[in-house]
């Protein structure tokens, strides 16, 4: 049987609770990444938000990735690597780490925001994005909103434009849509 993407992600990942710490429940995806089937078929479906963004399609561009809407794609650390690197090699794009502190070793821009528990810094090197290039960021997991606020800050910075946000699970309750916005995210679940 074909189930439809978002039914078998829910089948393939597993509730953990309790952790990383009391009252949570970790959304588990790691399943998914090893499926190959669904991790194919994941991979496009992230691409595929940029591509149905007009703002991709209107602005202008000769790249690799004028088609797939998008000139590169930025991985938030570490999940995020995992899925920017396949959504990049297929759509013919580079690929641009955002990474915890202390982990990029040239010049950088920084963003620190609040988490649950404490906060958390991410860093982008200032050459890896130009000034007007079109970014997909693709992330595992919307949950607060906070780290992909941060990241999508961090590609404005340095002049990038965001034309989508993707991510394979949204946890709907914790409001992270909300924070991102004006942004839309592209959730190939919702949960
Ligand atoms: P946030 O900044 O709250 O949106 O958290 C997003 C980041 O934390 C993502 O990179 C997720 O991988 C991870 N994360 C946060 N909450 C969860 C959860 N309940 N299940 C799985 N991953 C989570």
């Amino acid at each position: 049987a074909h189930l439809p993407l978002d039914e078998l992600i829910a089948a393939l990942s597993v509730d953990v609770l309790d952790f990383p710490a009391p009252g949570i429940v970790f959304r588990d995806l790691t399943p998914v990444f090893a499926d190959g089937p669904a991790f194919r078929r994941v991979v496009e479906g992230l691409a595929s938000a940029a591509a149905a963004d007009p703002r991709a399609a209107a602005l202008a561009s000769s790249g690799d990735g004028a088609h797939a809407g998008f000139d590169v794609v930025v991985g938030v650390e570490a999940r995020g690597f995992l899925l920017a690197a396949a959504v990049a090699l297929d759509a013919g794009v580079g690929v641009v780490p955002v990474r915890k502190a202390g982990k990029l070793p040239r010049e950088r821009v920084s963003a620190s925001y609040d988490l649950e528990y404490g906060s958390a810094t991410l860093e982008l090197h200032t050459d890896s994005i130009t000034p007007g290039q079109r970014v997909l960021v693709v992330d595992d997991v919307l949950a607060t909103g906070g780290t992909l606020a941060a990241a999508i800050g961090l590609v404005e910075e340095l002049g990038g434009v965001v034309t989508a946000v993707s991510v394979i699970a949204e946890l709907v309750d914790l409001g992270g849509r909300q924070v991102i916005a004006p942004h839309t995210v592209h959730a190939l679940w919702t949960t």
